[in-house]
């Protein structure tokens, strides 16, 4: 197919300019050209579209917007070869590692950019973001297949798998991190490309936009009180839990709260237990205090982020009902999103 990219606006820092009296305002990505002319350079049609009536910071977007950012990938999925989503930074990773699992069978390349300073600024990194983001997702290779035919996120030199990542930094211009899983792509004066790293999916593309929001994130932190978050265990609306343990998947051994989480698994709550350190891996039974949960009804998420254990859980829990069924996609890396060993 030949190249074409269709640039998908949400809102976010990266389409802010200057309204002239010095505050900024969203812009129109209409005219996307004036503020980045240098997008007439490239030798293939750029197209561009809103996702939403009106721009939106990145907090106000949840599983709604994402139904409609993926809606507006498959609605031209055959129409491009790639796309190109512009989106506040703070969210970013929630939505690019939701769509990494709502999407399956990924050909085409949907790379999330966004930027520190707006576009309007002198100093921005939108315009060095959004360009170098539209060069990733038309590089194809000899057979004309898309390099990275995966959900990334690109920030400041570097390509990630978009379910790998999180916001790291409020202030730096390299504002995400992936940390237990390589780049992508590095990008300096050459292009460093980590083709034999890309998550490649032989089924046919489809977008599938369930989402369960009956999850939560619960972080244990010493003096974590049971009977404080005892509201969390009676909660009948709860299907899911992402547990964020300390180190390898370690809780401390308070009676509450174990009794708590095996009240959960009894009901049939899915638990997901991940690290809340930033890199490295859950291995339950490492130490006697990730015992009691080896022995429970639990899963491990392995290397997963929070991020994506909590997006991959809404998708998961949206698309099957039976606690098998979940139970066997939670076990599973599904879209790259965790290693398992
Ligand atoms: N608050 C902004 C947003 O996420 C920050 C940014 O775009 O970087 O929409």
């Amino acid at each position: 197919m030949s190249k074409s990219i269709l640039i998908i606006y949400t809102g976010g820092t990266v389409g802010m300019i200057d309204s002239g009296n010095g505050t900024l305002l969203p812009f129109d990505i209409k005219n996307l050209l004036v503020s980045i002319p240098e997008l007439s350079k490239f030798n293939f049609p750029i197209e561009s579209i809103s996702a939403f009536e009106k721009p939106l910071d990145s907090s106000n977007i949840g599983p709604d917007e994402w139904k409609m950012i993926g809606k507006a990938v498959a609605d031209n999925y055959e129409k491009y070869s790639g796309f190109v989503v512009l989106h506040g930074s703070d969210t970013m990773a929630y939505t690019a590692s939701a769509l990494s699992f709502m999407f399956d069978g990924l050909s085409k390349p949907v790379i999330f950019t966004g930027s520190q300073l707006p576009i309007g600024l002198l100093r921005s990194d939108a315009k060095e973001n959004i360009l170098t983001s539209i060069e990733l997702a038309s590089m194809h290779d000899a057979k004309g297949n898309a390099v990275f035919p995966e959900v990334c996120v690109y920030f400041e030199n570097s390509l990630f798998r978009a379910n790998r990542t999180i916001k790291a930094n409020a202030e730096n211009f390299d504002a995400f991190m992936s940390p237990n899983f390589p780049a992508l792509a590095e990008v300096g004066v050459h292009f460093k490309l980590n083709e034999s790293l890309v998550h490649k999916s032989t089924t046919p593309f489809s977008f599938r936009d369930k989402l369960s929001q009956d999850v939560a994130l619960l972080k244990v932190f010493p003096g974590f009180s049971a009977k404080v978050f005892q509201s969390v265990f009676d909660n009948q609306y709860l299907r899911g839990l992402v547990l964020e343990t300390y180190g390898t998947g370690n809780i401390p051994q308070e009676k509450h709260l174990l009794a708590g989480l095996n009240q959960l698994a009894a009901r049939g709550v899915h638990v997901l237990v991940v690290t809340q350190c930033i890199k490295g891996r859950v291995e339950l039974g490492r130490y006697a205090t990730s015992e009691d949960l080896r022995k429970m009804e639990v899963h491990s998420g392995h290397d997963i982020t929070s991020v994506a254990a909590v997006t991959k859980m809404m998708h998961v829990m949206g698309n099957y009902s039976s606690k098998a069924d979940v139970d066997t996609r939670l076990q599973q890396s599904l879209r790259g999103e965790m290693t398992m060993v």
